[in-house]
This record gives C-alpha cells, sequence and structure tokens, in this order.
C-alpha cells in the first residue's frame, strides 16, 4: 500500500464500522481503566491532523493507538509514524492491520515506562488516566506541536489562572516548558463506547528557552507548596518544611518574614512569583538542606 493510496475514513460511519466490528471480531470489552474509548467521529480525526499541520516531512508520535482509528489517517499523510499501544491485544491488531504499511511502526508497551524515538509532532487521543504524567514527559521531548485529546476537566486546569478553584502545580508547571492553546471540547458521542465526560483538544508547543532553573526541584516545591493550596505561604512552608523553619534563631526568623509574598495564600501566586520566592528561598540556604 503506499500514502497516497487510501482515503483514510470517508465517513463517521464507516469509522463507526470500523470501531464496532473489530472490537467483535477481537472479542474484547473497552476497559474504563485503560480509557478505551475510540474515536468515531472521523471530522474530528481530520481536524487534528490539520491542526497538527501533517505532512510528508512529519514523524509522528502516536499514544495509544487503540484501533487505528487516528493511526491510519495519520499514516496517510507523515513520512513516519510510531504507534505506542500498552495493550497487547490491540497491538497485535495494529501490526496485523499495518502490515503492508512501510511508514508505521507499532511499539508495543506503557508509553510512561519506554523510551519514545524521536518525532517532530504528536497527535494523540491520550489514555486520560495517565494525563498528567504524559504530558510532563511530553515536555521533555524536543518536537514542534503536539495535538491532544484530555478530559475537559484536566484541559481546563492546564488553563487555570492564579487564584482559581482549578490552578494547580499542573497549571504552574506546564506553562513553564509549553505555550498550551484550548482548540475545542468534544463531546461524549463522538466515542464508542461512550464515555461520561467530554473531551477537549489541546495544542501544545515547547517554549524552547532557557530556563535558569532546576525543573525538578523547583517541581518538588511547588508541589509541596500546592498540597496546602488554601494557607499562606508562610504557613505552608513551616508545615511543608519543618526541620528547616521549626528551629529558626531570631535573625533567621527576621529574613523569614522578609521573604516575597509571606502572607499571600499560595494559589494566588502566579509561576513568576513561586519562581522568585523558590530563589529566595534557595539564596537563604534553606530549600537545599531540606532535601535528602
Ligand atoms: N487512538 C485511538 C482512538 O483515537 O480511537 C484510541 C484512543 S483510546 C482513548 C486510548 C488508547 O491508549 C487505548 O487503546 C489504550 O489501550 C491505550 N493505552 C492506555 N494506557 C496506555 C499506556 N500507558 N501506554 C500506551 N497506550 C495506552
Amino acid at each position: 500500500m503506499t500514502i497516497s493510496q487510501s482515503l483514510c475514513w470517508k465517513s463517521s460511519k464507516e469509522l463507526r464500522y470500523h470501531v464496532v466490528s473489530s472490537l467483535k471480531y477481537l472479542g474484547v470489552n473497552p476497559t474504563k481503566i485503560r480509557s478505551q474509548n475510540f474515536l468515531i467521529d472521523s471530522n474530528i480525526i481530520k481536524y487534528q491532523i490539520e491542526k497538527a499541520g501533517i505532512n510528508q516531512e512529519d514523524i509522528v508520535l502516536e499514544i495509544g493507538g487503540g484501533l487505528a482509528s487516528l493511526t491510519k489517517c495519520l499514516a496517510e499523510k507523515a513520512k513516519k509514524v510510531y504507534c505506542i499501544e500498552l495493550d497487547k491485544i490491540f497491538s497485535k491488531f495494529l501490526r496485523d492491520y499495518f502490515s503492508t504499511y512501510n511508514n508505521v511502526e507499532i511499539i508495543s508497551g506503557d508509553a510512561l515506562k519506554i523510551k519514545w524515538p524521536s518525532f517532530s509532532k504528536s497527535v494523540s487521543n491520550l489514555p486520560y488516566q495517565i494525563s498528567s504524567p504524559i504530558t510532563f514527559k511530553l515536555l521533555e521531548q524536543s518536537f514542534q506541536v503536539a495535538v491532544l485529546m484530555y478530559q475537559k476537566e484536566f484541559a481546563e486546569r492546564l488553563f487555570a489562572e492564579p487564584g482559581s478553584k482549578n490552578y494547580s502545580r499542573l497549571s504552574v508547571m506546564v506553562k513553564l516548558k509549553g505555550k498550551v492553546k484550548y482548540l475545542k471540547t468534544i463531546n461524549e458521542h463522538s466515542f464508542y463506547p461512550q464515555p461520561k465526560v467530554k473531551g477537549a483538544l489541546v495544542e501544545i508547543k515547547p517554549l524552547n528557552r532557557e530556563l535558569n532553573l532546576d525543573i525538578i526541584q523547583f517541581g518538588e516545591f511547588v508541589t509541596s507548596l500546592f498540597t496546602l493550596k488554601g494557607k499562606t505561604v508562610r504557613s505552608a512552608l513551616k508545615i511543608n518544611f519543618k526541620n528547616t523553619f521549626s528551629n529558626l534563631s531570631e535573625k533567621e526568623k527576621e529574613k523569614l518574614e522578609k521573604l516575597p509574598f509571606i502572607h499571600r495564600r499560595i494559589f494566588s501566586l502566579t509561576q513568576n512569583e513561586l519562581i522568585e520566592l523558590y530563589n529566595e528561598i534557595l539564596r537563604a540556604g534553606w530549600y537545599s538542606s531540606e532535601r535528602r
């Protein structure tokens, strides 16, 4: 089969038929644990591919190939598609399905555990239960753009602003390394079996900027503060970094009171304010001593 031969899915009806009959043929019941809800709306697939601007130069990474719905269309546009699938039945299905394609490589395994090949773009309908770690893993790679389907509530956390209820470590850390754009909400009936929650398509572009920051250490710092996001900086530091802040000398107590944003609540701090606070704490020699 050559790349230009096929027309991907002619209609959503054809795609739905492919998904339902393949599941029947395989004799599998999709599992909720692995987010096995398959796209049955061919227009959404076209939209994803268009938004990612997939062309003959691209090496595409797809996480969670499932029943080939998206993989097939990617294979028709891209130079090469790497498709990672955890489920053994589906990865065998994918291998058989693409046996005559010379630009699709199926990788069986857990996308969180295996080393990813180099790629220029990623288009994936993600397994929702691994959204957070997979996003952080993605942001460690070098690529041009990713168009990803998340659960809508998760996507909202990516865009949450300081002071809002959804503002979290995720909102802070993802925007440190990537530019995120909300593309559109996807209804439950676009999937088979129909999930109980809506999806959302999000575009992520790496910022490729030099950050004068130890991201891992800063991430740990932000994570520990956000476990107490309703508290003030002062209380959160005293609770989370007991060893450092419980027995301060008078001089050090004064220094603590002079930290920036000390009376502000954690959830109100912007990304830049968190970085400023972190740098001040490092400068005072407090944070490194708390770590193992
Ligand atoms: N790409 C297909 C589509 O658009 O219809 C399937 C998407 S479905 C939401 C997610 C897929 O990811 C399932 O096939 C599931 O078996 C697979 N999956 C779940 N956890 C995974 C993991 N840790 N690594 C790789 N694939 C995984």
